[in-house]
C-alpha cells in the first residue's frame, strides 16, 4: 500500500486497508458485483467520507480510496472517476451522524422485496434481527417522476433517500437495490451480507405456508451478539476474499 495515501487522507493505513478488504469481501461474498459500493465516515472529519473512485470492489486497493465532502465532491483535487451514486453515501453521513459505514448494493435477492411491496423484508432468522420491522421501501417517483434511471445522482435525491432510511439500518430502492448502515464497517459489512441471507431464507420460506418472523424483542435481544463477535466473519471472509483473489 502506498502510505502517501494514508497521510495526504489523514486516516490510519489500517483504516483503509480495511475498507480496501470490505469491498472485496462484499464482492467474493456476492453483494456487490461490477456495480455498488461501501463506505467510511472519515475517523477525524465527520464532514469527510473515503469511498473508492469509480471501479468494480473487487479490485480495490487503498490507493483506489477518495475523499469526499457531504456535497459530494471529491476533495485534495483528486480528479480521477467517481461514483455516479456518492449522494448515497454524502446524504445518509449528513443526515444520521450515528452512521460512520455505508454499503450499497444491488444484492439479487433483495430487489424483489423492493418491487412486491406486500412481500416485507422482515427478519426471519437470529442472524438478521437488525432488520426489525423490516426496511422501508424507496419510491423514487413519490418525488422525482416516472421517467428517472432509477440511480441517486445527485444531492435531492441522495436527502430523499435518507429521509427515507430515517433511522432504520437499511431500506430497499425500489427496482434498485438496497442501503445498509452501520456506527462500524465491519457492521456495516455483515448487515449487508445478513440482508441478502433473510432475503434468501424469506423467498425459500413464503412458499411452504404462514411464515414465523422473529418479535421485535427478540430482535433487540440479537442486536448485541452481533456487534460482540463481528471479527469472526470479518476475518473468515477477508481469509476467503483474499485467497480468492
Ligand atoms: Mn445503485
Amino acid at each position: 500500500m502506498s502510505s502517501s495515501t494514508a497521510s495526504r487522507l489523514g486516516v490510519p493505513a489500517d483504516l483503509l486497508q480495511d475498507l480496501a478488504d470490505a469491498n472485496r469481501i462484499l464482492a467474493h461474498q456476492g453483494i456487490v458485483d461490477a456495480f455498488g459500493h461501501v463506505s467510511l465516515r472519515h475517523p477525524e472529519r465527520p464532514d469527510r467520507f473515503l469511498l473508492a473512485r469509480n471501479m468494480a470492489p473487487a479490485l480495490v486497493t487503498p490507493d483506489d480510496l477518495i475523499e469526499f465532502d457531504l456535497d459530494g465532491n471529491a476533495c485534495h483535487g483528486d480528479e480521477r472517476k467517481v461514483y455516479l451514486e456518492r449522494f448515497i453515501h454524502a446524504e445518509i453521513y449528513r443526515a444520521r451522524p450515528d452512521v460512520n459505514s455505508v454499503v450499497h448494493s444491488h444484492s439479487p435477492t433483495v430487489v424483489p422485496f423492493s418491487v412486491v411491496p406486500s412481500a416485507r423484508l422482515r427478519p426471519v432468522c437470529h442472524m438478521c434481527g437488525f432488520l426489525r420491522d423490516g426496511p422501508p421501501i424507496f419510491e423514487i417517483r413519490e418525488e422525482f417522476g416516472d421517467a428517472t434511471n432509477l440511480l441517486i445522482s445527485n444531492r435531492e435525491q441522495g436527502a430523499s433517500l435518507a429521509r427515507k432510511l430515517g433511522d432504520h439500518p437499511a431500506v430497499l430502492m425500489r427496482g434498485h437495490g438496497s442501503t445498509v448502515v452501520a456506527d462500524t464497517l465491519k457492521l456495516a459489512v455483515y448487515r449487508a451480507v445478513y440482508t441478502e441471507v433473510n432475503a434468501q431464507l424469506l423467498s425459500t420460506a413464503l412458499p411452504l405456508g404462514e411464515v414465523v418472523y422473529l418479535t421485535d424483542d427478540e430482535c433487540l435481544a440479537t442486536l448485541d451478539v452481533h456487534a460482540g463477535q463481528i471479527d469472526r466473519p470479518w476475518n473468515l471472509w477477508k481469509k476467503a476474499a483474499t485467497e480468492a483473489a
